[in-house]
């Protein structure tokens, strides 16, 4: 079977370039926000080539991630990857438990299967909650964001001002997905086996499925409903948002 790399990596023209600007980006956040600059990774490849641009360059941006409780096991399994490859920790956030098991008892495991308004409640409970405590106390953050992500993303910034005033940083905003799979080739980056396997966006194991020829980058991730309900509201762009570079 061929691997995502084998699938995926090919050297484009201006690539050099991407990974120049992605790394001022960085730098330059860091910069900005000195000790206050949080990358909040979803393990996914684009946020591997973060994890690895950052590790490899010594940039003081500290790493956190949102264990929702519903993770593929093959997802969990990259942090302590991580931790080894790059010496660096990895801060779990995690939903409060008490409102997990309420939800649970209430709704059952799979309401998020239910309705629109059910799956936004879990991914309130799971990712929204512990985000805000994740980003508590600190003035920028760090995502993987690309534009060719989505139609919803297709605007994306480098730069950008979030709802609650904090700078949002998207160092591959101009990344193309073959990018993404070059760097992680010539740099031998880890990544999630899943990618393997069709799934070239990671969420939740109830509400990412593998995609087929041809369909959309998203069209694994709740997949039940439309196309316009797909967010989970940790990036959904507000009036505030502004572009700023
Ligand atoms: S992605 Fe699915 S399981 Fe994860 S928080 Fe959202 S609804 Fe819940």
């Amino acid at each position: 079977m061929s691997s995502a790399i084998d699938l995926y990596a090919k050297l484009k023209p201006g690539f050099d370039e991407r990974v120049a600007s992605a790394l001022a980006h960085l730098r330059a956040a860091a910069e900005r926000h000195p000790g206050t600059l949080v990358f909040t990774t979803s393990l996914g490849a684009e946020d591997m080539v973060v994890t690895d641009l950052i590790a490899r360059h010594g940039l003081a941006i500290p790493l956190a991630t949102l264990q929702t409780g519903r993770l593929h096991a093959e997802t969990l399994a990259l942090v302590p990857r991580i931790e080894a490859r790059y010496r660096l920790k990895v801060e779990l956030w995690e939903p409060v438990q008490e409102q997990v098991i309420q939800f649970v008892e209430r709704h059952g495991a799979m309401a998020m299967r239910e309705s629109i308004d059910l799956r936004k409640a879990c991914c309130a409970l799971r990712k929204l909650e512990p985000l805000s405590r994740a980003l508590a106390g600190r003035t920028a953050w760090v995502t993987g964001l690309r534009r060719e992500q989505s139609g919803a993303r297709a605007e994306v910034p480098f730069t950008s001002t979030d709802d609650q005033g904090r700078e949002k940083v998207a160092p591959l905003a101009d990344w193309s997905w073959n990018d993404v799979w070059q760097y992680i080739r010539q740099y031998d980056v880890p990544y999630n086996p899943l990618h393997d396997q069709f799934y070239p966006s990671i969420g939740c194991e109830p509400c990412t499925r593998a995609v087929a020829l041809g369909e959309d980058f998203r069209a694994g991730r709740w997949w039940w409903e439309n196309e316009d309900a797909k967010e989970c509201g940790l990036h959904v762009t507000t009036l505030a948002q502004k572009e700023a570079a």
